[in-house]
């Protein structure tokens, strides 16, 4: 298997400058320009406050939501180019799981049904075959085959995630898209369906794009984080160097902002002075300006490109070395707004 954290491993998805806009008359920029891959057999989770973009991102890598503008290849296939049947071939190697346990699984369908789905719709399987495979795969996730014939409603949240989860590896996909999968989740159950994924990851050899609100989901599961802000991701790199040295002043304000996040979940808001800026409005300049304590003439007029440095992308005028050459700026001194509290 390839090395996650080898920026040369083999790119499974690789999406590329990627643009998704809602409304006609009244344009939502949802994704404006977002870039990143994922490799096989790593973890990226996709960080960041409701509103940024990062489930529309996720979807629209999927050509779940049609992108306005960039490139999506999946195993080295623009997905562009690919005729509508063939998607749909190309999205057994590709499956997501939701947030939602209770409304993800048809309350009407027994849990053979359920996880056979995909087997039908991807694969010319005998009957036989698919029985054997479903057993297989709920026994991966930890449920009994006994429970074969029974119906969603008589499981619990934990066990309808591990349902939802078997029937997503059951095409044997090389990557599974997480979309908040445990934030509806209690505590324990939450570390049991993270250390399953885990599992998973270490049997199958699969990869995930996390996407999810939580930092320490991302510290627990992620290879790589990828931190978006208003419908761009602002950085990305390894979670450990990520974690123990933000280069972007958001991340900043986000990680010193965790103990609050633990206490309520929806409280970013709460803790980083200011609200986003209308996403209906094309921001000129860097579009955390606005609440950022750094922020000086130049972030107010152009937008910060992301630059690379030793393995990690950060989209901001002072990132790391760059800082000397911005008169008047001296973060160093300075707090993130909430920074502590
Ligand atoms: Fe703050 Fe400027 Fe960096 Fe944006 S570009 S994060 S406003 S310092």
């Amino acid at each position: 298997m390839s090395d996650p954290q080898n920026p040369r491993a083999a790119a499974l998805l690789e999406v590329e400058d990627l643009h998704v806009t809602f409304g006609r008359k009244h344009k939502t920029y949802a994704v404006n320009g977002v870039s990143f891959t994922v490799n096989a057999g790593e973890t990226l989770a996709l960080v960041g406050e409701s509103g940024s973009g990062k489930s529309t991102t996720a979807r629209a890598a999927l050509h779940l939501e049609t992108p306005d503008r960039g490139r999506v290849r999946l195993m080295g296939r623009d997905l562009a180019e690919v005729r509508t049947r063939e998607l749909r071939s190309m999205r057994r190697h590709a499956q997501m799981v939701f947030q939602d346990p209770y409304s993800s699984l048809d309350p009407s369908m027994t849990i053979m049904r359920i996880v056979e789905e995909p087997l039908r719709v991807h694969t010319a399987m005998s009957r036989d075959e698919r029985r054997e495979r479903v057993v297989e795969v709920l026994g991966l996730c930890g449920v009994p085959a006994a429970h074969l014939h029974r119906f969603p409603g008589e499981f619990s949240g934990g066990q309808r995630q591990r349902i939802a989860i078997a029937r997503a590896i059951a095409t044997n996909p090389e990557l599974v898209v997480a979309d908040e999968a445990v934030s509806a989740l209690d505590v324990s159950i939450r570390n049991q369906i993270l250390n399953l994924f885990e599992d998973l990851q270490r049997k199958l050899g699969i990869a995930y794009l996390f996407i999810t609100h939580d930092l320490g989901v991302v510290e627990q599961v992620a290879h790589r984080v990828a931190i978006m802000y208003l419908g761009r991701i602002v950085e990305l790199g390894p979670t450990a160097e990520v974690f123990a040295e933000p280069r972007h002043p958001y991340t900043r304000a986000l990680l010193d902002a965790r103990p609050d996040l633990t206490r309520d979940v929806g409280g970013v808001r709460q803790t980083i002075q200011g609200d986003p800026p209308d996403p209906t409005d094309l921001v000129q300049g860097c579009a955390f300006a606005g609440r950022c304590p750094y922020a000086v003439d130049l972030c107010r007029e152009v937008t910060p490109a992301s630059i690379e440095i030793d393995g990690r992308e950060s989209a901001c005028h002072l990132d790391g070395r760059l800082v000397a050459e911005v008169p008047g700026a001296e973060p160093s001194g300075a707090e993130p707004s909430g920074a502590g509290r």
